[in-house]
């Protein structure tokens, strides 16, 4: 999700001055207007704020033949005085009948479709009306939903069904208050078929039983778009007491062995930012069509196998999906026009994590590459993008757009900078704090930059000036003062590659020390316009283009391109046919369409690739290969 399309986003600027501008004139007035849940969410039609869905028991079969899950959703409400009716999002979803708790039908209706939200559910509230109860079925178009065949997995002997519920999702199968500032509790009855093993975002089995009937409990307020599924032929393997993998049996020794140190990292983030407050944290280890690096499912990071390289050099993943269970999961953006407060949090609480297990050179590495990614994003948005603003307008627009390395990488920034402002233990404390009394909470923009202010900034009017709130959250392109981080492995890097380009030869380079952070910097920097024989070089003598890591093969086929290195373009075809990341297929297919003899050889890879891309990548695909 990190990557995905983008369209031309239109941005009514309508924040053309901060809190922090305007507390600086009238703090108390500022006490009193800004108001963490007075706040519009545009990607929902529910009305939780008036009915307080307060938990969901969910009783659903999942039907692979079908490729349709059914059931009931039995919503607890508590309407405030007054209110005659609770609104549900839908979306490509068929409802068969809704219920009072007493078992007589209610009276409901389904809105207009909308492309984009979907369509609302109006379910008549009765004076007592304490639940009601939705039977419905999902359609074939529901996005959150990938449906894979035998074929499509490791095992190739069972299905196997996933679900991926941000950004608005979960409302094309569940009926549900798809909004991320709406909280519920909620336990579930999940029927599968024999021989599967059900998981969700909640107190997991860690064994299959006979009957393929599978209960579970989440007791903490999750919004809807952290509800998750996954079905399929999936072992346990436990890591310590409180961590562990599930994964297919086929890939389970190897995806326990590459994250055995997540307990282990479970305890640093636990030092850093206070205590894990979800219970269990294991991961999952999904099929490979599985469209982004992770999902934070609480309890059960959904995990994709491109992070498998063996040596655990991109773990980092896992430090990121982690963080999220405290920036994301605990303290969740509003709406999805703030989701930096989301991923700028999570991708800056990466880094620290990675700094405290790995050291300050290797977290330097991981900010240069985020700088790197940060630079190019910018340049192929326009520096005056509104789509460059850490806080955004997706007003009529379809939140998954927001969801560019804008977020990540300029809103981590935005937080090192602060850091560096005002020092690391200051900050840190007001992390922990700002954690701590808003878990379970939703926030905005403003309310965090108000907060920020009165618990931090307000200290030294300097700091301020210093970092210009205004230009970072709410300016386009890369602020002046970015935070740059000086890295002596990556001078390292550019000094041998500098050597390499001048006429050294590829068994000249010392690559012993190297790890794969340092072979993304070479791979990634190297000038597009190499010749075919120093490409061949550096085939014959690091094998690069049959790569066991991911994001180097990635980054090698991207170059191939670019250089018409055509030795390579066998492996990336493989790669692009069983790979479903959306972060590695956007850059091939965009690189490939720019020539003739590339389109046709992204169309001819993309018929046979696309039915092993979730419905959502097939969409963004569909953008860049067939539109
Ligand atoms: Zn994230």
């Amino acid at each position: 999700m990190k990557k995905s399309i983008l369209a031309i986003c239109f941005i009514t600027s309508l924040l053309t001055t901060s809190c922090q501008n305007k507390s600086e004139d009238k703090e108390i007035e500022i006490q009193e207007t800004i108001d963490n849940s007075e706040y519009t969410d545009w990607h929902s039609y529910s009305n939780p704020k008036e009915t307080n869905p307060e938990h969901l028991s969910l009783d659903i079969a999942v039907d692979f033949d079908k490729q349709q899950i059914s059931g009931v959703a039995k919503w607890k409400i508590n309407p405030e005085k007054g209110v005659d009716k609770v609104i549900l999002d839908t979306r490509n979803m068929q409802i068969d009948s809704v219920l009072y708790a007493d078992g007589n039908r209610a009276n409901y209706a389904l809105g207009e479709a909308d492309e984009i939200l979907g369509a609302a559910l109006h379910v008549s509230l009765l004076p007592e009306t304490k639940e009601i109860n939705v039977y419905y079925k999902t359609l074939e178009d529901a996005t959150a939903l990938q449906w894979l065949e035998p074929s499509q997995t490791f095992g190739k002997k069972a299905p196997f069904l996933y679900t991926q519920s941000e950004s608005i999702h979960v409302r094309t199968w569940i009926p549900s208050p798809d909004s991320p500032g709406a909280r519920f509790t909620y336990d579930a009855t999940v029927k599968v078929p024999e021989g599967l093993l059900a998981l969700m975002s909640a107190e997991n089995p860690q064994e299959k039983n006979e009957n393929g009937v599978y209960t579970f409990q989440m007791n903490e307020k999750i919004p809807g778009y952290l509800v998750a599924l996954a079905v399929g032929d999936i072992e346990f393997s436990a890591v310590d007491e409180r961590t562990g993998v599930y994964a297919e049996p086929a890939i389970l020794e190897m995806s326990a062995k590459e994250l055995d140190g997540i307990g282990k990292m479970v305890n640093t983030a636990e030092s850093l930012y206070g205590k894990y407050r979800w219970g269990r944290y294991d991961v999952l280890m999904l099929p490979s069509g599985f469209p982004i690096g992770g999902m934070e499912n609480p309890r059960l990071t959904f995990a994709t196998p491109t992070i498998l390289a063996g040596d655990k050099s991109l773990t980092n993943l896992i430090a990121h999906e982690l963080a999220h269970s405290w920036s994301g999961n605990l303290v969740t953006n509003a709406t999805w026009n703030d989701f930096w407060l989301n991923e700028g949090f999570t991708t800056y609480f990466e880094h620290r994590i990675m700094e405290a297990e790995r050291g300050e050179d290797y977290a330097a590495m991981l900010w240069n590459l985020s700088e790197r990614t940060l630079r190019g994003a910018v340049e192929d948005m326009g520096a005056d993008s509104p789509s460059s603003q850490l806080y955004v307008d997706l007003k009529n627009q379809d939140p998954d757009l927001g969801f560019t390395d804008i977020p990540y990488e300029k809103g981590s920034a935005f937080l090192m900078l602060i850091e560096q402002t005002v020092g690391r233990k200051k900050w840190d404390n007001f992390l922990i704090n700002y954690f701590d009394e808003h878990a379970f909470q939703s926030m905005t923009t403003d309310y965090f930059l108000d907060y920020l202010d009165k618990n931090l900034l307000s200290e030294n009017e300097e700091w301020k000036k210093t970092i210009h709130i205004d230009t970072w959250v709410f300016g386009t392109g890369i602020p002046e003062n970015y935070p740059h981080l000086e890295n002596p492995l990556f001078q390292a890097v550019d000094k041998q590659m500098e050597a390499f380009i001048q006429g050294g030869k590829a068994a000249d380079l010392k690559t012993d020390s190297w790890g794969a952070q340092e072979w993304m910097h070479f791979v990634g920097d190297l000038p597009t316009n190499l010749s075919i024989e120093k490409m061949e070089d550096l085939d014959a003598v690091f094998d690069l283009t049959n790569s066991k890591n991911s994001e180097i093969a990635d980054l090698w086929y991207l170059l191939a391109l670019r250089t018409n290195y055509e030795v390579a373009y066998p492996a990336m075809k493989e790669f692009l046919y069983v790979t479903g990341r959306e972060k590695f297929l956007d850059p091939l297919y965009t690189e490939m369409m720019k020539t003739e003899n590339g389109k046709k050889m992204a169309k001819e890879i993309y018929e046979i690739a696309r039915p092993n891309y979730h419905p959502l990548t097939q969409k963004a695909m569909d953008k860049i290969v067939i539109e």
